[in-house]
C-alpha cells in the first residue's frame, strides 16, 4: 500500500500554517483517539498516521524536509540529524511505519489535555467502569456461591507503569496510553437471594486509572435461568407436588424438594389441590434477614388404566362426596 501523503492525511493544503495543521490536527485526534473507539483497529490505525504526519508536519525542519523529499526518504549523504528526520526516512516502508514517531518532551500531556471537554486534565482520574453480564442456574442464584467472569479491561502498563513513556520515548507497550487492554477472569461473590436482574459490584475491576486515579468498579449483571420446578414470588418459593388419589384421600407422608433439599412432609387426608406451605424453606433475604416458605401444590393424578374393578372404586368414592363438586360455579351461562 502506498503511504499516503501527510497533508492528505491531515486534510490540510500544502501551505497550510502551522495553525491550521494544530487545529486538524486536534480535530482529527478527537475523532480517532483510542480512549474514544476502544478495539477499533481501523480507528487505531488512522490515529496513527495523524499522529505520524503532525509529527512531521508540526516541526518547521522535518516539514520542510518532506516537502523537499516527501516518504522517498534521505537522499545519499542526506544527513538526517541535521534536518531532524527518522533513520530510514519519514516512516519507511510499510509496516515500519509507527517506529520512527516519538512525542517531545511534555508536548503529549498538554495536547490531550486539551482535547476532551476543553479542559486540562493533569490529575488523577478514575477508571471507567466495567459492565458485564452472568446467567446464573436458578439455586445458585438463591443460595449464593462464587462465579468467574472473563472481560476484557484497561489494566496499568506494567512497562512504563502508567505513566505512558519510557524516558523521553512513548511507551512502546501501550502507545503512551499508559494502560493496555487485557482478558480477565474475575471471581465474582454470589450473595445469597439474588434477583433475576440485580446487580453485583466488584470494587476494583474497572479499568485502571490514569496518573494515579483509583481503579474502576465492575458491575455485574445478574439473569437467573428459569428452573423447570421451582419459581420464585417474593423470597417465597413456589412448586407443583403430584400425589396418587390415595395419598390425597388418605393422607401421606411425601417427599417435598425444596432449594435447601427434600423435606418430609404430612399432606392431611381429604387433600386436593390446595397449596401447602413449608415455613422458612424458601429464599434467605440478606436485606430483612428473613427467609420466605416453600408452597406447594399438590395435584392429584389419577390412574392411565381404567379397569373394571377401578371403575367399581371410582364409583365408590363419588358416593361420598357430601355436596356437588362444582356447586361454586356460575350458574346460567
Ligand atoms: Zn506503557
Amino acid at each position: 500500500m502506498k503511504k499516503r501523503d501527510y497533508y492528505e492525511v491531515l486534510g490540510v493544503a500544502r501551505e497550510a500554517t502551522e495553525a491550521d495543521i494544530k487545529k486538524a490536527y486536534r480535530r482529527l485526534a478527537r475523532k480517532l483517539h483510542p480512549d474514544v473507539n476502544p478495539g477499533d483497529k481501523s480507528a487505531q490505525k488512522k490515529f496513527q498516521d495523524v499522529q505520524e504526519a503532525y509529527d512531521i508536519l508540526r516541526d518547521t525542519e522535518k516539514r520542510r524536509a518532506y516537502d523537499r523529499f516527501g516518504h522517498a526518504g534521505r537522499p545519499t549523504g542526506f544527513d538526517p540529524s541535521s534536518a531532524g528526520a527518522p533513520p530510514g526516512g519519514f516512516g519507511g516502508g510499510e509496516g515500519s511505519g509507527f517506529e520512527g514517531f516519538h512525542f517531545e518532551g511534555g508536548d503529549i500531556g498538554d495536547l490531550f489535555g486539551n482535547l476532551f471537554g476543553g479542559r486540562v486534565r493533569t490529575g488523577p482520574e478514575k477508571g471507567e467502569d466495567a459492565q458485564g453480564t452472568i446467567v446464573l442456574p436458578f439455586r445458585e442464584a438463591i443460595l449464593g456461591g462464587t462465579t468467574s467472569l472473563s472481560l476484557r479491561r484497561e489494566k496499568e502498563c506494567a512497562n512504563c507503569h502508567g505513566s505512558g513513556r519510557v524516558g523521553r520515548e512513548v511507551c512502546p507497550v501501550c502507545r503512551g496510553r499508559g494502560r493496555v487492554a487485557e482478558v480477565e477472569t474475575v471471581r465474582i461473590k454470589i450473595p445469597e437471594g439474588t434477583e433475576d436482574g440485580g446487580t453485583i459490584r466488584v470494587p476494583g475491576k474497572g479499568s485502571a486509572g490514569v496518573r494515579g486515579g483509583a481503579t474502576g468498579d465492575l458491575f455485574v449483571t445478574v439473569r437467573v435461568a428459569p428452573d423447570p420446578y421451582f419459581e420464585r414470588r417474593g423470597d417465597d418459593i413456589h412448586g407443583v407436588v403430584p400425589v396418587t388419589v390415595k395419598e390425597a384421600y388418605a393422607g401421606a407422608e411425601i417427599d417435598v424438594p425444596t432449594v435447601h433439599g427434600t423435606v418430609r412432609a404430612r399432606i392431611p387426608p381429604g387433600t386436593r389441590g390446595q397449596k401447602l406451605r413449608l415455613r422458612g424453606r424458601g429464599v434467605r433475604n440478606p436485606r430483612t434477614g428473613q427467609t420466605g416458605d416453600h408452597i406447594y401444590t399438590i395435584r392429584v393424578v389419577v390412574p392411565k388404566a381404567v379397569t373394571p374393578a377401578g371403575l367399581d372404586a371410582a364409583t365408590l368414592l363419588d358416593g361420598l362426596y357430601d355436596e356437588p363438586v362444582r356447586k361454586d360455579l356460575p350458574k346460567g351461562l
